[in-house]
C-alpha cells in the first residue's frame, strides 16, 4: 500500500488525515527503517508493508469519535503500534506510551522529539507496576500483539476508568481469546465487548478488534505479579 493508497483508503471509511499527518507518517517511517538497520524494531522493513501492516492496521482500529480530547494509553507500544500512528492522527488526545524495553523507548522518544508530538508521553515501564496515582486514570487502554487477551485484561484494567474502553487488536484467534477471557472480563469490571472484524487490503489475514467496556471498579489486588498473571490467567 502505497501512502496514496492510505489516505483513499482511510477517506472512504471517513477518517481524513490532512498532509501535516501524512508528513508525519512519512518521517516516522523513515526513522523506522533508518533505526531498524541498527536496532531490530519491528520484521516489517519494506515501506508499503509497513504503511498497510503497520499504519493502516492501526488506523483502521481507530474511530474518531473514540478520541477526542481523550487520554490513551498503550501498553508495550514497541516501536509505536498503535500509539505514535494514534497521536499523529488524533492530535487533541494524549497518548502514553508504556514499554518495558528500554530501546524501544529511546526510540519513542526519538520519534516523539522528531516529529514534535506534544501529546504523546513516554514511559519506560511494566503495565503490572502502575503507580497509585494513575489508577484508573486513562479514557483508553490498548494494546496489540503483546499478550493472551486474559493477560492483558488483567495488565490493563487498573489503568483504565470506569466507563472506559479497551481496545484489544487482535488477529484470526480473537474470538477465541475474547471466550477464554469470560470469567477475566468479570472478575475485572468488564462490562460489554464490541468485536470489529476487517482484513487489510492485499492480504488474507482478518484483523479482530475488540472494544470492552470498563463498568466497576477494578479491586486492588489486581494487577498481580506478573509470574502470577502468567501462571494462574484468570
Ligand atoms: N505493540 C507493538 C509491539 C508488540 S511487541 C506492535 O504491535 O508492533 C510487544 C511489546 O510489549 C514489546 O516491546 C515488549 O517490551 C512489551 N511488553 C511486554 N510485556 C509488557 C508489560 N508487562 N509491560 C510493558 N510492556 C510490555
Amino acid at each position: 500500500m502505497t501512502f496514496d493508497e492510505l489516505r483513499a483508503t482511510l477517506k472512504e471509511q471517513h477518517l481524513v488525515l490532512d498532509d501535516a499527518m501524512m508528513e508525519k507518517l512519512d518521517h516516522y517511517l523513515h526513522l523506522l527503517v533508518e533505526w531498524n538497520e541498527k536496532f531490530n524494531l519491528t520484521s516489517i522493513v519494506i515501506p508499503e508493508e509497513i504503511i498497510e501492516k503497520h499504519f493502516y492496521d492501526c488506523l483502521i482500529a481507530s474511530d474518531p469519535a473514540l478520541f477526542q480530547h481523550q487520554q490513551v494509553l498503550d501498553i508495550g507500544s514497541g516501536a509505536g503500534f498503535p500509539g505514535i500512528v494514534w497521536a499523529i492522527a488524533y492530535t487533541g488526545s494524549s497518548f502514553t506510551l508504556l514499554d518495558a524495553t528500554k530501546k524501544k523507548c529511546l526510540f519513542l522518544e526519538e520519534v516523539k522529539k522528531a516529529l514534535d508530538l506534544s501529546n504523546v508521553t513516554v514511559i519506560h515501564g511494566r503495565a503490572e507496576s502502575l503507580p497509585a496515582t494513575m489508577r484508573e486514570t486513562y479514557d483508553f487502554v490498548s494494546a496489540r500483539a503483546v499478550a493472551e487477551l486474559r493477560i492483558l485484561l488483567e495488565l490493563g484494567a487498573p489503568w483504565l476508568k470506569i466507563g472506559g474502553t479497551f481496545i484489544a487488536m487482535k488477529g484470526p484467534r480473537g474470538e477465541e481469546e475474547l471466550r477464554d477471557a469470560h470469567h477475566a472480563l468479570r472478575a475485572l469490571g468488564f462490562g460489554h465487548t464490541e468485536i470489529r472484524k476487517t482484513s487489510l487490503p492485499n492480504e488474507e489475514g482478518v484483523r479482530l478488534n475488540l472494544y470492552i467496556s470498563k463498568e466497576r471498579k477494578t479491586e486492588k489486588r489486581y494487577p498481580r505479579t506478573y509470574a502470577d498473571i502468567v501462571k494462574k490467567p484468570l
